[in-house]
């Protein structure tokens, strides 16, 4: 745990966010500010700065449960963009690992 970190916080249940899925390793939760009619954030409980520095493994189990969550927030048929930004010029504004989980309109493309 990272003593400033907002999703540390939410994870240790200091903020309250609406939970999607939990189990030992993540969670994951609505984003407050949503990107699309379905915009989910999952999180790895172990705090882990970014994709550079996170345990292989624990991003290939984050990225297994995607179909699952897509499958449960009704956005599994038509399709959906999984996102993870990366450092200030891949615009991640928490240094938290996460992974955007988005979809339930047509998405635009390319974001930049
Ligand atoms: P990033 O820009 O780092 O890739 O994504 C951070 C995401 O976290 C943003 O989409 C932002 O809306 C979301 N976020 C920031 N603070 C909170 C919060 O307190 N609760 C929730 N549920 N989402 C948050
Ligand atoms: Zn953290």
């Amino acid at each position: 745990m990272a003593e400033d970190c907002i999703f540390c916080k939410i994870i240790k249940g200091e903020i309250p966010s609406a939970r999607v899925y939990e189990d030992d390793k993540m969670i994951a939760i609505n984003d407050v500010a949503p990107a699309a009619p379905v915009h989910v954030l999952l999180l790895p409980k172990e705090h882990t700065r970014d994709i550079t520095t996170a345990d292989a493994e624990l991003v290939a189990y984050m990225l297994s449960k995607v179909k699952m969550i897509a499958e449960k927030t009704g956005i599994a048929e038509k399709g959906f963009r999984i996102v993870i930004n990366t450092g200030d010029d891949g615009g991640q504004t928490v240094k938290h690992l996460h992974i955007h989980l988005i979809g339930g309109k047509v998405l635009g493309w390319p974001p930049c």
